[in-house]
C-alpha cells in the first residue's frame, strides 16, 4: 500500500512543471489558486488557506509537502530567501539524513524525551524515511555507527529533492516572509501576521520554525513568544550538541590533538550525571568531538546556563578516561614494564603505545615529572599519578560556545501540551507542531533529522 503511494508520489515529480511553486517577491502577493472545496471567504487585508506551515526546515518542507500529497492547499512561509539553509550545512554538507535503527523501541531511548516519538516513528520511521528519499531519486548509503547519507554525499540532493515533493503538491512558498506574531481567539489561531504587515488565516497551522541553534540560519528561537502567549508551556530552551569551554590552560595549550574511542563522564557534585564513550579533541577555547557534543546537553543543564557564554559556580567536571579497554592495574603493568624496556629513553617514552606524543609530554608535566628523567628512573608514586592521569583524567566545565554553533536546542514546546500521534497543541485546537521547536532532542548521528522528519510527516497527515 506504502510504496503504492510512493509510486504515485514518484510519477507526480515527474509530470510537474517547473513553474508551479511561486515564489512571491517580498511584499507582492499573489493569492493561490482557489477551489470551492477548500476557499474561505476573503476578508478585507487577508487570505485564507487550508493550512499555513510556518518555517521551511526540514520539519515544515517535510510537513508541508506531505499535507499537499494529501489534498491540502498549503502555503509555507519561510523568513529567508530560500529554504532549508541549515538543511545545506548538516553532516558538514554531507546531510545524515537519518540513523539506521529498525527497531522503533532502542530508537526512541536515545533521544531526550523520546517515548513521546515512538507512534511518529512508527507511521515514519528510518526505513520509510530511506524509501521516501530514495523514491524521490536521493540514492542513499549507510556509514559507521548506522549513519545514513545521501550517496552523492550532498545535502543539496535532500533539499532538492524536497523541494520537488512541495511542488508535486503545489505548495506555494512565500520566501522572505517572517512570521511576526501569531493571533489566536478562544483556543484557534485566526490570523498569521508578516513583519510587513501581511495578514493571512488558514484553517491549519503548523509551527516549524525550529530552535535557536545556529541563529545566522534564520532559527532565532521565534516561536517561544508566541507559544507562550498562547498559554503553552514552553522548557527553558539551552543550547545542545555544542563544544565545551574548561577552565585548564593545559588544555588549550594542546589544541588539536585528537583522541580515539575515550570514554567521557559529566561528574556534578560527585555523581555522574552523563556518560558516552567517542572521539574527543583539545581547542583553543576547551574541548569538542563527538563525544562532548553527545554529553553537552546534561553538562550545559548542569551549569545552568541559558546562553552558554559563563557559569553560575556550581563546579562541573569532565572525567576522561582515555584507555576504556584496560583496567587500572593493566595500564599500571603497561607503564611499569615500559619503565624497564625504555629505562634509558626520556621520561615521555613510558606513554608510547598509550597515547601521542604531544599528550604524553602534557602528562609527564601534569604529573610533574622531570621530562629529563629517563623512564627507568620513573618513581612508583609519579607512575601511578600517570595511570590516574590516564584513567580519570580531569577537567572544569566553565561553559559552552552557545547557541552561534550549538547544533540543536533543548527545550521547546512541553510535549505533555502536544498530541505524540498528530502533533496537535492540546490547548490551540488549529496548531500542530514539527521538528526542533518541540522539547525532544537526540545524539548526533542523523537522529535529529529523523525526528524532524517523522514529526513532520505526522503533522502533514494531521490536517
Ligand atoms: C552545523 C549543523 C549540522 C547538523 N548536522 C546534522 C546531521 O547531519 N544530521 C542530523 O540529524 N541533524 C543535524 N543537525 C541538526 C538539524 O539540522 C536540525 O535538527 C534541523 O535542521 C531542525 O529542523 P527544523 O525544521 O525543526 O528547524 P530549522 O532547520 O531550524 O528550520 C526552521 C526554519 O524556520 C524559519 N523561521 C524561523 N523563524 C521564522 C519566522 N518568524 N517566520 C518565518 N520563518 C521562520 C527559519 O528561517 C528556518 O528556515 C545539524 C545542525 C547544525 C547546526
Amino acid at each position: 500500500m506504502r510504496r503504492a503511494r510512493w509510486h504515485v508520489r514518484c510519477c507526480r515529480l515527474l509530470s510537474v512543471g517547473d513553474n508551479q511553486i511561486i515564489h512571491i517577491p517580498n511584499s507582492k502577493f499573489s493569492p493561490p489558486r482557489r477551489d470551492p472545496a477548500t476557499s474561505h471567504s476573503k476578508e478585507a487585508g487577508q487570505i485564507q488557506f487550508d493550512l499555513i506551515v510556518i518555517g521551511g526546515g526540514p520539519a515544515g518542507l517535510m510537513a508541508a509537502g506531505r499535507a499537499a500529497e494529501s489534498g491540502a492547499r498549503v502555503f509555507l512561509l519561510e523568513k529567508n530567501f530560500a529554504a532549508g539553509r541549515k538543511l545545506l550545512m548538516t553532516g558538514n554538507g554531507r546531510c545524515n539524513v537519518t540513523q539506521k535503527e529498525d527497531n522503533i523501541r532502542d530508537l526512541v531511548k536515545k533521544y531526550r524525551n523520546g517515548a513521546f516519538l515512538f507512534s511518529a516513528f512508527h507511521a515514519f520511521g528510518p526505513r520509510q524515511v530511506i524509501e521516501f528519499f530514495e523514491e524521490c531519486g536521493v540514492r542513499t548509503k549507510e556509514e559507521e555507527l548506522q549513519r545514513v547519507f545521501p550517496v552523492s554525499d550532498k545535502a543539496v540532493d535532500v533539499l532538492n529533492a524536497l523541494l520537488d515533493y512541495l511542488k508535486a503538491g503545489k505548495v506555494t512558498i512565500k520566501y522572505d516572509a517572517t512570521v511576526k506574531r501569531i493571533e489566536a481567539k478562544d483556543g484557534h489561531i485566526d490570523t498569521v501576521v508578516l513583519s510587513d504587515g501581511t495578514k493571512l488565516a488558514a484553517k491549519k497551522i503548523i509551527l516549524s520554525v525550529g530552535g535557536q541553534s545556529y541563529p545566522s540560519t534564520g532559527s532565532t528561537g521565534d516561536g517561544w513568544k508566541w507559544l507562550r502567549d498562547l498559554g503553552h508551556n514552553v522548557i527553558d530552551p539551552k543550547p545542545a550538541l555544542v563544544p565545551l569551554k574548561v577552565k585548564e590552560e593545559w588544555a588549550k595549550e594542546i589544541k588539536g590533538v585528537s583522541l580515539k574511542d575515550v570514554e567521557v563522564k559529566v561528574i556534578q557534585n560527585k555523581k555522574t550525571i552523563a556518560k558516552t564513550t567517542g572521539d574527543f579533541i583539545f581547542t583553543h577555547f576547551g574541548v569538542s568531538g563527538p563525544a562532548i557534543l553527545t554529553v553537552s546537553r546534561e553538562a550545559v543543564a548542569a551549569l545552568g546556563m541559558t546562553e552558554g557564554h559563563d557559569s553560575n559556580g556550581m563546579s562541573v567536571r569532565l572525567q576522561i578516561d582515555l584507555l576504556p579497554e584496560l583496567s587500572v592495574e593493566k595500564v599500571d603493568g603497561h607503564l611499569s614494564a615500559a619503565s624497564k624496556e625504555s629505562a634509558a629513553k626520556s621520561a615521555k617514552h613510558i606513554l608510547d603505545g598509550l597515547t601521542s606524543a604531544r599528550l604524553a609530554e602534557m602528562l609527564i608535566k601534569l604529573a610533574k615529572i622531570d621530562p629529563r628523567k629517563q623512564c627507568g628512573q620513573i618513581m612508583k608514586a609519579e607512575r601511578q599519578m600517570l595511570v590516574t592521569l590516564l584513567k580519570s583524567l580531569t577537567l572544569t566545565v566553565t561553559g559552552s560556545l552557545g547557541f552561534e554553533v550549538a547544533m540543536v536546542t533543548s527545550g521547546g514546546v512541553d510535549i505533555k501540551e502536544v498530541d505524540p500521534k498528530t502533533m496537535q497543541s492540546k490547548l490551540i485546537d488549529n496548531l500542530f507542531f514539527a521538528g526542533e521547536v518541540l522539547d525532544v532532542d537526540g545524539p548526533t548521528g542523523g537522529y535529529n533529522l529523523q525526528m524532524c522528519w517523522s514529526t513532520g510527516f505526522a503533522a502533514g497527515s494531521s490536517v
